[in-house]
């Protein structure tokens, strides 16, 4: 069996007893394969072990390896979870189910505006800073909050949940997920379709088991599926 194959089956076990512990549907939890500086070979490994669900951060890397004849036409669900500037947001829409990484309403407005001109829908989710860390992407969560009704609004597009990038330290990092659910719990009791906005995007390789106890719907996993990344 490949490296790639066992890795998967490792983190799969592994969610599976963190949603175990904390009393939630193992189900009830996907895994995104961070795939981002990997080789259109390595993506397909995973493929032909049986994982269909892809994470991708640079848009013109995404744009190539999509393409490749390795992976061209396979049942690949791809979403972007990089961070987005308004004049790329074009190139994105209809190619992936989900953008994780909008962290502006201008950009929101952006995708709505080239959305509706390609008269195709987009998910996205809205990057919230939980940490405060001054070099990280996303909106502060009192920013969302009050982003929110100008964000519901917006057409063809729709608001699926929130997704964060936590501090390293562990302690702080369980404590920033415990802050992105309540967030989502304060926009779900002000949104026109609650119902549609359920997904928490938190948890990485180094700490998602703290993500799944907190409540996340969606763990993004590179290192630990994939290997160190400069590693081929
Ligand atoms: C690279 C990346 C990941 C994966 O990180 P690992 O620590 O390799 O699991 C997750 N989320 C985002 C937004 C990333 O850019």
């Amino acid at each position: 069996m490949s490296s790639i194959s066992t890795a998967l089956q490792d983190i799969c076990r592994r969610i599976e007893a963190a949603a175990v512990e904390a009393g939630r549907e193992p189900s009830s939890i996907r895994l995104i394969a961070v795939s981002k500086t990997k080789p259109p070979h390595k993506i397909r490994e995973a493929f032909d072990a049986g994982h269909r669900l892809f994470g991708e951060s640079y848009l013109q890397e995404f744009l190539e390896k999509r393409a490749d004849p390795l992976l061209e036409g396979l049942p690949i669900e791809w979403h972007f979870i990089g961070h987005l500037q308004s004049n790329k947001i074009r190139s994105v829409i209809g190619k992936v189910s989900l953008i994780h990484g909008i962290d502006k309403i201008s950009t929101a407005r952006e995708l709505s505006r080239q959305a509706l001109r390609q008269n195709l829908h987009a998910n996205y989710l809205l990057e919230v800073n939980t940490s405060g860390e001054s070099t990280k992407y996303g909106m502060a969560p009192n920013e969302a909050l009050s982003a929110a009704e100008a964000l519901f609004a917006l057409p063809s597009i729709t608001l699926r949940g929130l997704m964060t990038i936590a501090s390293p330290d562990a302690a702080l990092a369980a404590k920033e997920f415990g802050e992105l659910r309540h967030l989502l719990e304060q926009l779900r009791e002000v949104a026109p379709h609650p119902e549609q906005l359920s997904e928490l995007s938190m948890g990485m390789s180094g700490d998602f088991e703290a993500a799944v106890m907190e409540g996340a719907t969606m763990i993004r996993i590179g290192t630990a599926i994939f290997g160190a990344r400069g590693a081929g």
